[in-house]
């Protein structure tokens, strides 16, 4: 990970890089804060920067042989602890060293940028909260006693320190307070109330702010290439939240997606385009289940919304303004002799996949029955 790596937050880099220049990195330092602003992303990137082997003022070099290493997070002296549970792999005795090769895979996915839940779903713990072990003070204690393999720093990053339990602060603490020589904690954290006095009073504390809208507009049009009036939305709503703003983009997506499909198909069913329907139920056959079920939930609120516009209450429906046209024109052909049918339909071809049904003759079905129900008069 490298700064340029790092979604805005350019005025604290640039304190990072300085304290790396001035020789004023504090042995013991704790990232605090919000959810998606990009604690660990810095973290990572700052570890980089000071072990690479040749970094300019602005960010570590991303090729030499520390960089490479740190960019697969399997640098021999780079540790991490993060709070773990139990899981179908894991069946006793959790701790971070048992979850290297996942956190890893998953850290490196991700870019960086993930919440505790989405860890704990990923290592498939069900319901179970992670915690950090006594266990995870014993063996970073036990590490950090051999001299540093190759790197000038050795440098342990604990993230989301508010997990970890009472025993193992203790154990930690003296490491904290004096650190054997050359070696750096970075302590993560989104919830200063929640983590111990004890540890928090002994790292030096770095405020991470809130992603501004303009840094989130700009990264996520690069992300997604498109623009600026494509990503608004989810950049408002996000709220400073990297995690946030990438899954809000996506479901807008996907509901556009939704919209435009469902568009399709009416307009095919309206014309009785048999050769066009049944190429579009090849094609949605092909989309798996779970979207298929969305898709025809799509309708459900569709044929609602024609009832609502039909009685002249059509303020309540809130969507996009062609989404919206799309909803208020159809429901010209939604009305009291067939929208219980409707309805019907949908909600048995949901059932019907959900029963394993055949997708594509299953969708040329409905397709069929939604042609004749198009066609009865009001
Ligand atoms: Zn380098």
């Amino acid at each position: 990970m490298q700064f340029s790596n790092v979604i805005g937050q350019q005025a604290l880099k640039q304190r990072l890089i300085q304290s790396v220049a001035t020789n004023r990195v504090s042995h013991a330092q704790l990232f605090l804060g919000p959810e998606g602003s990009g604690k660990l992303a810095l973290a990572l990137a700052y570890a980089q920067y000071i072990n690479c082997k040749n970094r300019s003022e602005r960010d570590s070099c991303g090729v030499c042989s520390s960089c490479i290493k740190y960019s697969k997070l399997s640098h021999p002296d780079l540790h991490f602890i993060f709070p773990t549970t139990t899981n179908k792999k894991v069946k006793k005795d959790p701790e971070s060293v048992l979850f290297l090769d996942e956190w890893r895979h998953f850290a490196i996915e991700k870019e960086a940028y993930f919440t505790a839940n989405q860890w704990y779903d990923y290592l498939g713990v069900e319901n179970k909260q992670g915690t950090i072990y006594a266990r995870d003070a014993n063996e970073i204690i036990r590490k950090l006693q051999f001299k540093a393999f190759e790197a000038d720093y050795k440098i342990t990053i604990i993230w989301m320190v508010e997990k970890i339990n009472p025993t193992a602060a203790n154990k930690l603490l003296k490491l904290l307070e004096e650190p054997p020589d050359k070696t750096i904690f970075i302590l993560i954290a989104e919830e200063q109330e929640q983590i111990l006095p004890t540890v928090r009073s002994r790292a030096y504390l770095v405020k991470i702010p809130k992603i501004t809208d303009k840094d989130m507009l700009q990264a996520l049009t690069e992300k997604f290439q498109c623009r600026e009036a494509d990503v608004r939305d989810a950049m408002l709503m996000a709220q400073g939240n990297w995690i946030d703003a990438l899954s809000l983009y996506e479901n807008t997506e996907e509901e556009k997606y939704y919209y435009q499909t469902f568009q399709q198909w009416m307009r095919l069913c309206f014309k009785v385009a048999m050769i066009e329907l049944a190429d579009f139920s090849a094609n949605i056959a092909t989309i798996g289940r779970e979207k298929q079920k969305a898709f025809l939930q799509y309708g459900l609120q569709l044929f609602r919304n024609g009832m609502l516009f039909n009685n002249q209450i059509g303020q309540l429906v809130r969507l996009p303004g062609d989404e919206y046209d799309f909803h208020a024109k159809f429901a010209a052909f939604v009305h009291g002799g067939n929208v219980l049918q409707m309805v019907k339909l949908m909600e048995d071809s949901i059932l019907h996949i959900e029963r394993n049904a055949n997708p594509s003759i299953l969708f040329m079905d409905t397709s069929l029955k939604m042609v004749k129900l198009l066609k009865m008069k009001g």
